[in-house]
């Protein structure tokens, strides 16, 4: 089974506009993490992470969210080898 991609997670956790794209992506992650454990921590872990970052930038416009700066506050051991 192929594991859902950091770049697949990030998108689905900060979708903001509901498009074709978007629903794909939901339904290819919400699929996904229903038969895979790991998946399944890593989409929670970046949401709650996401969640904080915006309610740390709450006055700032939240529509630029630096992923990177996402990145770098996620612990080493969530985005991991094994993600591959
Ligand atoms: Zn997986």
């Amino acid at each position: 089974m192929e594991h859902l991609t950091i770049e697949d997670i990030i998108q689905f956790v900060t979708i903001s506009v509901i498009d074709e794209s978007s629903i794909r992506l939901a339904s290819k992650v919400n699929t996904h993490i229903l038969q895979c454990d790991l998946c399944r921590k890593k989409v929670s872990a970046f949401q709650t992470v996401y969640d904080e970052f915006l309610s740390n930038n709450a006055s700032k416009n939240q529509n630029t969210v630096d992923v990177h700066k996402l990145c770098d506050s996620m612990d080493d051991d969530i985005i991991t080898e094994d993600f591959r």
